[in-house]
């Protein structure tokens, strides 16, 4: 794991840099004028979101829109910046996020931590981390409750509308499934580049997966990569 997941930016070279910039324009990105677009359009795009997020939150209640209401502790809302460029969405809140009301706190949670540590990310500080599920399903098997994903995705795009992020990763394929309504295998789609309403959008492995599977770490910290160069072309053209 530590190989992966360490000493980032002596890994990304310039090849890897010429590679990925043209991979984006044979996809028909304009990164650069996307972001400058939308860098003119929003004086201060911070401004209220943290209100905006509270107030959703106070929306939100002691919901029981679905069954999942019954079995749960804590109704698991998000963590993080919400003026992050970065929003990670999982699928639900296993039992130690239940108990704390918190997204990715287990194990689960503990390597996801490391691999935005890898690159330059902090839950606390530079990403917004959600679920599609706020509730946690029985046996942590979001299977057994299907009609719970369209009951409770609104405050998912809610949350994302308000945040506003440049950049979504979707650790695994419930939470793709429920953004893009594509039902390819995450080991299909996986660091692939998508279009999500303007916002660009990079499915990879749940860190659960990536603790069965731990083979799959290697494509995982590709993905990584290509989401740490994203964000350093943000970075150049916010300073431009
Ligand atoms: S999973 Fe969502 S819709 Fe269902 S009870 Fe929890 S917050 Fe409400």
């Amino acid at each position: 794991m530590k190989s992966y997941y360490t000493n980032f930016s002596s890994k990304l070279d310039n090849d890897y840099i010429e590679f990925f910039t043209n991979y984006l324009s044979e996809l028909g990105f304009s990164f650069r004028s996307f972001l400058r677009k939308d860098i003119k359009n929003k004086k201060n795009p911070c401004e209220n979101k943290e209100k905006l997020l509270e107030k959703l939150r106070q929306e939100i209640g002691n919901c029981h829109r679905c069954e999942l209401y019954k079995t749960r502790t804590n109704l698991v809302f998000g963590v993080g910046n919400p003026c992050s460029k970065i929003m990670f969405i999982g699928e639900a809140p296993g039992e130690e996020e239940d108990l704390k009301g918190e997204p990715f706190v287990g194990k689960a949670g503990r390597l996801l931590d490391k691999m935005l540590e890898s690159i330059g990310l902090s839950r606390h500080e530079n990403v917004y981390i959600a679920n599609v599920l706020k509730s946690r399903p029985p046996d942590n098997k979001i299977s057994l409750c299907p009609e719970s994903i369209p009951k409770c995705l609104p405050f998912l795009l809610k949350q994302i509308e308000i945040i506003s992020p440049k950049i979504i990763c979707c650790l695994g394929s419930v939470a793709t499934t429920a953004l893009l309504k594509r039902n390819e295998p995450i080991t299909k789609i996986r660091g692939t580049i998508f279009d999500y309403n303007g916002i660009i959008l990079i499915p990879t492995y749940h860190p659960s997966y990536l603790l069965r599977n731990p083979l799959a770490k290697k494509e995982a910290w590709e993905d990584f990569k290509k989401i740490k160069f994203l964000l350093n072309e943000l970075e150049e053209e916010e300073n431009v």
